[in-house]
């Protein structure tokens, strides 16, 4: 029964991945399959629907255009998700959830020209969580627009309390997850943010990964000509790795191309990953932006992005992510 199962799978993946023939050229479908079968994996149409599409999330990890079989260990991670994002979602609403930040300066080695904030998640049991580990469960579960409005506030009212207190921090940047990025209530709650702290636009950078912006072009340009509209600054997060359209582009009303850190992990003198940031910045400086590097853990790596023409730096090596009031000390 399973061979049949695994068989059959196997025909359909091969008959949707036959290119299909458009208007203007060819397009590939892929397709992911869990299967579940009767009587081993469920006699109920909800269990057997709800173990199929385990296995169906199961066969999407594994890179997708792929089948897999139901396995019981595969509900034992749907559980573990389940649950944790029922804990992230007590985290928000009891206001656990908090922001580190990290310095940008001005390459080589200063001023400051900003800082990033990045989310953190202290869980009670599981210790430290990490946005990659969390913010996909939020995407999934929809909660993402809620964090993401309490983070844009959070870093206006820190940034305002800094300038309070008679720090300069140029600027704050905040990520912006995808769909965050597409949903209708963004500008109303970038702008109330603004204006209830008395933040000016120029002074707060939206992060959006290159992928997010390439994804839909024309749709991202209509977004990203409505934010910069209200005057807050654009930054093109892990830049090299999202297949750009240089025409587009072009288009794009940013202010900041972030280099990703693969290209500054084993960047040396002349080697492969050197050329490809030059580009890059020559790129960037065609294009009048701001190039800025991530992942910078080195001081060769500082002085060969400087060399290469980064206007600014970002990286453990200038300093980790770390508490606001530990920010606050660093810069004073
Ligand atoms: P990102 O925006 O590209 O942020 C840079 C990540 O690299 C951060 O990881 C930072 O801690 C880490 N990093 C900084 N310097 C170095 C270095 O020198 N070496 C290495 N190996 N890593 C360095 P983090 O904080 O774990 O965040 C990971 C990703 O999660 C971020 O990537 C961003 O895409 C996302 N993220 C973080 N905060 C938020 C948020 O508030 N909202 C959304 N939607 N996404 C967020
Ligand atoms: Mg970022
Ligand atoms: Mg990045």
């Amino acid at each position: 029964m399973r061979q049949n199962a695994a068989t059959l799978a196997e025909k359909l993946l091969q008959q949707i991945a036959l290119p299909v023939q458009v208007e203007r050229g060819e397009i590939g479908i892929t397709a992911s399959i869990g299967v579940a079968i009767f009587g081993s994996d469920g006699t109920g149409a909800r269990e057997l629907l709800a173990n199929a599409d385990a296995a169906m999330y199961s066969a999407k990890d594994q890179g997708r255009n792929a089948y897999c079989l139901f396995e019981p260990s595969m509900n034992r991670g749907a559980h573990e998700e389940l649950a944790l994002t029922q804990d992230l979602r007590r985290a928000l609403a009891l206001d656990q959830l908090s922001l580190h930040y990290q310095i940008k300066l001005k390459a080589p080695s200063g001023p400051p020209v900003g800082v990033e904030a990045l989310l953190r998640w202290p869980h009670p049991e599981h210790g430290m969580i990490l946005p990659d580990r969390f913010i996909p469960l939020a995407e999934k579960s929809g909660l993402i627009l809620e964090i993401g409005r309490w983070v844009i506030n959070e870093a206006c009212r820190q940034l305002a309390e800094w300038r309070a207190q008679g720090l300069d921090v140029p600027s704050v940047s905040v990520n912006l997850s995808p769909a965050q990025f597409r949903s209708a209530g963004l500008f109303g709650k970038i702008s109330d943010a603004l204006t209830t702290h008395a933040i000016p636009p120029g002074s707060l950078v939206l992060e959006i990964t290159e992928s997010t912006a390439m994804r839909d072009p024309e749709a991202s340009l209509a977004i990203l000509r409505r934010l910069a509209e209200l005057g807050v600054g654009i930054s093109i997060d892990d830049f090299g790795t999202g297949y750009s359209s240089l025409l587009y582009l072009k288009r794009l009303p940013a202010s900041e191309l972030k280099i990703d850190r693969a290209f500054v992990k084993d960047l040396v003198r002349g080697g492969e990953d050197a050329a490809i940031v030059s580009a890059i910045i020559a790129l960037g400086r065609t294009l009048n932006l701001a190039v800025i590097a991530e992942g910078v853990e080195t001081a060769d790596q500082q002085h060969l992005l400087t060399e290469l023409g980064c206007t600014s730096l970002q990286g453990f090596h200038l300093g980790i992510p770390c508490a606001p009031t530990e920010l606050a000390a660093h810069l004073a």
